[in-house]
């Protein structure tokens, strides 16, 4: 018997909405039930709601019976919210298997709760409704959330997985495991965890991780522009909520919000590119973490010594650190995506922008302060209004701690790092943060290579060079082209710890470091690989040979000197947040003069979540609020006997999510309930004569040609979702183009000196094709991949793009590598 399945989606653009009309015209639909004796739908994608299905025979024989114009446009509207669910044949040895595989659609689009029609619309409560129910906020947040995933980035990196059998396995072997992986992180009703099998699938593999990090970037770009093209366009911008900060709390803070106030359509500004804040900075795995991995479980305290997730992102996160990975002790890359996801999906944000200034607004303009920003790429000014500000900007910038009155030490820095910069060599001073940058940067092939044989000093006593030091020792996390083979770091002095051999550092840090401890001296005064020096570092001067001399003494022992190749200064971070807010509070001692904000734990006792600006609605949390360690908390690590850690995850994650909750109830009603969607920036368009054979030629600059992607990726399939991104185009009004298959075939080095074709196809219309191609290669990461692919980087690319006219185009694009002559 033959059978059509449908599914019932909700969110659909417009065009989506015209296809489907056109799908479900009078006379196909006419025809479909002629053909077909049954007509299933489905409400969900997995396989327990396959068997939902609903029989819609009464309204085919309705259908039948009674043709009228106003029957049918009551059925051809119910349907013209389907779509078909294709399945999918594989054969595995002898055994040929029919697997449902979902219409990527179906997995970002919500479904309807039960009811005994098929199609059931809940209606978006109206503005006069006082508070939302759990389960209209249930849903509106999940909306929120689809809208994000429906980015055409996120959307290409879905389609790619799906047709590569290897990651979709994965992915789906994620989805079989879904209870357990919902298990004690989400109640019955509740969605937030939803898209977590599906991005974990995709985290743990390689591969496909390579892509999500590539497409997740490109996503939160295009929002940011978009953010920005709005702010511009309207002179300013306004959110009822704005964040600083797009890092740990951050992410908290917006995915507690979008649970309790999803009607509000808060801002996250940060001045770095990317989310994720510090685990993020750099742009691969570097270090390890010092707090354990232990799976989310809502029922226990996430408190050191408990069984609880110590790294908790919070209880309305999609993503947990231990959805992504089993290791005890996860990477920095690890905690920077999961950050990232979790902020991508609640919030919105707006990249490379640095809140410079706060001040109150004037009386009947919108909302109570101007905040005003500077665009970190363009070198111009922004401004957003908004009612309430939540610094989240972490541990603050980064400190010295050496001589402060040395001006010569200080310039010496700056000096060191722009000549660094201009011969492209590694800087012989640097920075922790540059530190981590500079081996995670994914250019740099052999990242260990600068240090091999070298004396190198690290500055610091805390986490930072602890895990500078692992670094250098081969106890990192990712090495990429650095082997052992090729040496190692001749001798590391530690400046600034008390310990002197591996049983005293045993004492006074955590287990997690132990291996680090092994390369300590066993007696005092032994040789070995790390030399702890009890001396605190005052100056540097560079050496004529080029060496940086060390200037530094002991308590009571005069000052000394000594060279190195390297100094790597983990010397902290300094709260830099005051300057933000002088017109806001003008005390001398900032921190001190901030009040406490204050909620009960589950035990009734009053604890300190954030703090805030007395008598103004700006709110501090995670580091930045520095809330002093309660005795309770103290009592905590001393009985595990680990070292007291006040910026620690777990401290504050709680926290800032209970600061998001309280502030959630007291804000407005939002009128504007709509999702809010965020217009694209106009782009230009590229001049095309429309003749045939039109080919055309670009340069690929160095900048271009240097882009970073992660070792994993495959540059063709890159350059595939890249254009499948980029989708198909509708240039003018009523056309019909359409994208039918993107191919990229590798030919081998032809007499042209091409390597690669890349080939799409588009049902009809030329002219609106070589708009397309023009504008896919006019995209700089476009013109990277292709020159990578075909190893022209930096130089000229030509491209032959045939053109043949038919109900079908087919142009190709032949990238031509200039050929070298021989004299
Ligand atoms: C090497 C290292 C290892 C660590 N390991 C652990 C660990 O294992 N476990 C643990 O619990 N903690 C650990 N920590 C501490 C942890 O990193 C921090 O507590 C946490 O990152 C703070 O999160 P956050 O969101 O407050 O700040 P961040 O993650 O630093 O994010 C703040 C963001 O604010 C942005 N920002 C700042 N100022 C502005 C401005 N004016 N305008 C716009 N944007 C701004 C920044 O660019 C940044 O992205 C570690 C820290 C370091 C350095």
């Amino acid at each position: 018997m033959a059978s059509e399945r449908y599914y019932i989606p909700e969110l659909r653009s417009n065009r989506e909405r015209e296809d489907e009309k056109k799908l479900f015209s009078k006379e196909i639909f006419t025809e479909k039930l002629k053909n077909n004796s049954e007509i299933y739908f489905f409400k969900s994608l997995n396989e327990n709601l396959i068997k939902e299905k609903y029989y819609i025979d009464d309204s085919k024989k309705r259908l039948r019976e009674d043709s009228s114009d106003e029957r049918f446009s009551a059925i051809s509207e119910l349907l013209s919210r389907y779509t078909e669910i294709p399945t999918i044949e594989r054969s595995r040895g002898s055994e040929t298997k029919i697997e449902y595989l979902p219409e990527l659609g179906e997995i970002f689009r919500p479904f309807v709760p039960q009811t005994d029609t098929a199609v059931a619309d809940i209606p978006l409560p109206t503005p006069t409704t006082p508070v939302l129910t759990p389960e209209e906020r249930a849903r509106l947040a999940l909306l929120r959330r689809v809208e994000k995933l429906r980015s055409p980035h996120l959307q290409a990196l879905l389609k790619f997985v799906r047709a590569t059998p290897h990651l979709w396995d994965q992915i789906q072997g994620f989805q079989q495991r879904k209870d357990m992986m919902l298990q004690k992180t989400s109640e019955p009703g509740e969605n937030h965890r939803l898209f977590a099998p599906l991005l974990a699938g995709m985290a743990v593999t390689p591969e496909a991780r390579a892509y999500l990090q590539i497409s997740l970037d490109e996503a939160a770009k295009q929002e940011s522009d978009a953010i920005k093209a709005a702010a511009e366009a309207n002179g300013g911008y306004y959110a009822p909520v704005l964040i600083i900060g797009a890092g740990i709390h951050g992410a908290i803070f917006n995915a507690q919000l979008l649970n309790d106030r999803p009607d509000l359509q808060a801002l996250t500004v940060d001045k770095d590119t990317r989310l994720g804040g510090t685990f993020r900075k750099p742009e691969g795995k570097v270090f390890r973490t010092n707090s354990r991995n232990r799976a989310e479980d809502r029922t226990i305290d996430g408190l050191p010594g408990t069984d609880g997730n110590i790294n908790s992102l919070g209880q309305y996160a999609t993503m947990q650190i231990s959805d992504m990975s089993s290791e005890v002790y996860a990477d920095n890359d690890t905690f920077g995506l999961a950050t990232a996801l979790n902020q991508y999906l609640s919030g919105n944000t707006m990249l490379g922008v640095e809140v410079t200034s706060v001040e109150k607004n004037k009386r009947g303009e919108q909302g109570k302060y101007k905040v005003r920003l500077e665009d970190t790429g363009l070198d111009q000014e922004l401004t957003v209004t908004t009612d309430v500000i939540v610094v989240a900007s972490g541990l603050g910038e980064r400190k010295y701690g050496l001589d402060e009155n040395d001006t010569e030490t200080a310039q010496g820095i700056v000096d060191n790092f722009e000549l660094a910069l201009a011969t492209g060599q590694m800087p012989k001073i640097i920075p922790y943060d540059i530190f981590l940058e500079l081996v995670g940067d994914r250019r740099i092939q052999f990242p260990l290579e600068p240090f091999i044989n070298k004396r190198i000093a690290v500055v610091g006593n805390k986490d930072a060079s602890n895990t500078t030091i692992e670094y250098l020792l081969g106890l990192g996390s990712e090495y990429r082209g650095s082997v052992a083979q090729m040496g190692k770091p001749q001798q590391i002095a530690w400046y600034g710890p008390e310990f002197k051999t591996q049983a005293e550092y045993k004492e006074c840090t955590r287990a997690r470091y132990a291996e680090l401890g092994l390369f300590l001296p066993r007696v005092k005064g032994e040789k070995a690989p790390v030399q702890p020096v009890a001396e605190r570092v005052n100056r540097l001067r560079q050496t004529e040979e080029g060496k940086i001399t060390v200037l530094s003494n002991g308590k009571n022992s005069p000052e000394r000197a000594d060279d190195f190749d390297f100094v790597i200064l983990a010397t902290g971070f300094e709260d830099q947040k005051a300057k933000v807010f002088t017109q806001l509070y003008s005390g001398s001692n900032f921190d001190n003069g901030l009040a406490n904000v204050e909620s009960r734990d589950r035990k009734g006792n009053r604890v300190t979540v954030a703090r805030r600006i007395q008598g103004e609605s700006v709110y501090f949390v995670g580091p930045s609020a520095n809330i002093s360690v309660e005795s309770g908390e103290r009592s905590a690590v001393a009985a595990i006997e680990i070292p007291e850690n006040s910026v620690a995850i777990w401290r504050y994650s709680q926290r800032t999510a209970t600061t998001a909750r309280q502030l959630a109830v007291s804000l407005p009603r939002n009128q504007d309930y709509e999702l809010i969607k965020l217009g694209k920036k106009q782009m230009p368009e590229p001049e095309i004569d429309g003749q045939e054979d039109n080919g055309f030629e670009f340069n690929v600059s160095k900048n271009t040609a240097d882009k970073m992607f992660p070792p994993e990726v495959n540059y063709a399939n890159l350059l595939r979702i890249r254009a499948l991104a980029q989708g198909t185009p509708r240039p003018s009004e009523g056309s019909e183009s359409d994208i039918l298959a993107i191919t990229v075939e590798s030919m081998g080095i032809t007499e042209d000196g091409a390597d690669y074709r890349f080939k799409a196809t588009m049902d009809e219309g030329a002219k609106e094709h070589q708009v397309w191609m023009r504008r896919f290669l006019d995209d700089e990461v476009n013109k990277h991949l292709l020159a990578r692919l075909t190893r022209t980087a930096p130089g000229r690319i030509t491209v032959k793009m045939p053109v043949v006219e038919g109900k079908t185009t087919v142009d190709e694009i032949e990238v031509v590598r200039p050929r070298r002559t021989s004299k």
